[in-house]
């Protein structure tokens, strides 16, 4: 495998791009070695600057849960364009696609659509705020809701991948109204509603956290959160910008039969465009401008080449409910496979594993939690990394970071995927 085209962009980006790359992760710092330049991709492939193809993983951090460059997709991009790239007025297909939320995500009865994750839970939590009349919200340690700076205090993902899990620039007065408590711990929560009593208005939470690496809800756990806020007036807000339309047509909260009052969503729902949206009771959604007085709004917000995208993604979603046994097949298929060659080799790692999404974590520890995500030794994590690019296997260049699968995977793939993983741990162990 020659890599030379990737190693130049990547000299001259560095000129001219703080890190030469636009988000912090795409850089390879926690993997070692230089990124490469993705030139196209195609189903279950995508192409380097040198023409190097790798069977895909991460699937642009989630938004091609169908494989790169649907053919449906694509179309229907073309033929927006054709009306103009954009109007700032609105639209049908804004009404349409609104509709069809409401529809897969029951709990969702008014939507706002914005452009990216990060836009979706920060209007969230001002909602939120602005609904109940306070100021503080609940996160979980290492779950990451985009770069909003009232998220950024042990946030998962690239925060602590490049090791700022708190980053500088966000301000004390900020930080204070954050209040942190670990992922599936119920009295950890009950003990900080009892100390700010009446004061917080939301709880927000990946129900399934996929940016520590993967991990599970315990039983009980969401219906937990569920009755807290109940009982105390919170709002309890979904962060399903990974999970919606992924786990099941209407998200984790479907698949786990809790509903929020308030859900964020992004990236699948953008077919591969940049857009996030949320949403949740009429109640709460009616606060938002110029229903209501809490103001958030979006120049391209809408835009209608990222509407027919997303409108034509979750229009097959919601048509083809098969998709999702077939994504979980795929998803058994891989996990399965890697826990046979772990067990053949002696290996002792932990495999979470939901659907088409999951994480090898290096630690023979479970992976519940922060905590026990940092177990993981990720100096190992770096060289499987490596082994896996090598063999033409992209996956996300972090430990704390879940994969994503799409249907565009074939069992023959599947093989070469498992083929290149037990190779790549016996090369670790070497
Ligand atoms: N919430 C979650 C759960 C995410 O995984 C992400 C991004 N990975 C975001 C929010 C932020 O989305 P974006 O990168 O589109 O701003």
């Amino acid at each position: 495998m020659q890599i030379t085209r990737s190693k130049a962009l990547f000299e001259k980006a560095k000129n001219y791009i703080p890190g030469g790359v636009n988000s912090p992760v795409r850089a390879f710092r926690a993997v070692g070695g230089d990124p490469i330049f993705i030139k196209r991709a195609d189903g279950a492939f995508i192409y380097d600057e040198d023409d190097n193809a790798y069977i895909e993983l991460i699937n642009s951090w989630g938004p091609m849960i169908l494989g790169h460059n649907h053919p449906m997709i694509r179309e229907a991009v073309i033929k927006a364009m054709e009306n103009g790239t954009s109007f700032g007025a609105p639209t049908a297909r804004e009404v349409e696609i609104a509709e069809l939320i409401t529809h897969m995500v029951p709990s969702v009865e008014k939507v706002r659509m914005v452009n990216s994750g990060t836009e979706a839970t920060m209007s969230a939590i001002r909602v939120a705020r602005g609904f109940t009349g306070r100021d503080k919200f609940i996160k979980m340690e290492g779950h990451y809701h985009g770069h909003g700076d009232s998220f950024l205090i042990s946030a998962g993902s690239g925060a602590i991948t490049m090791g700022n899990p708190d980053s500088p620039g966000v301000t004390k007065g900020t930080a204070k109204d954050t209040l942190l408590a670990p992922y599936n711990d119920l009295e950890a929560i009950e003990k900080l509603v009892r100390a700010n009593k009446n004061e917080i208005a939301a709880i927000i939470l990946e129900p399934v956290p996929g940016n520590m690496g993967l991990a599970i809800p315990q039983k009980g756990y969401l219906e937990g959160l569920r009755k807290i806020c109940d009982r105390e007036g919170i709002v309890l807000i979904f962060d399903e910008v990974m999970t919606g339309f992924r786990l099941a047509k209407g998200g984790a909260q479907e698949l786990f039969g809790v509903s929020p009052d308030m859900t964020t969503l992004g990236k699948i729902i953008g077919g591969g465009m940049p857009v996030g949206a949320y949403g949740g009771k009429r109640e709460i959604m009616e606060h938002v401008s110029p229903a209501g007085p809490v103001y958030q709004a979006g120049t391209l917000s809408g835009n209608p080449i990222a509407m027919a995208a997303g409108l034509t993604m979750l229009n097959y979603l919601n048509e083809h409910p098969e998709v999702y046994n077939q994504l979980n097949e795929i998803g058994n298929k891989l996990t399965q496979g890697i826990r046979k060659s772990l067990d053949k080799l002696g290996l002792k790692y932990t495999i979470n594993h939901l659907g088409s999404m999951y994480s090898l974590f290096f630690t023979g520890q479970q992976v519940f939690d922060f905590n026990s995500a940092k177990q993981s030794n990720t100096v190992l994590f770096g060289k499987y990394f490596q082994e896996m690019l090598k063999r033409g296997i992209y996956l996300a260049p972090s430990q704390f970071e879940s994969l994503f699968l799409s249907t565009a995977l074939t069992d023959e793939l599947i093989q070469k995927i498992l083929h290149a993983n037990e190779e790549s741990l016996i090369a670790l162990h070497h």
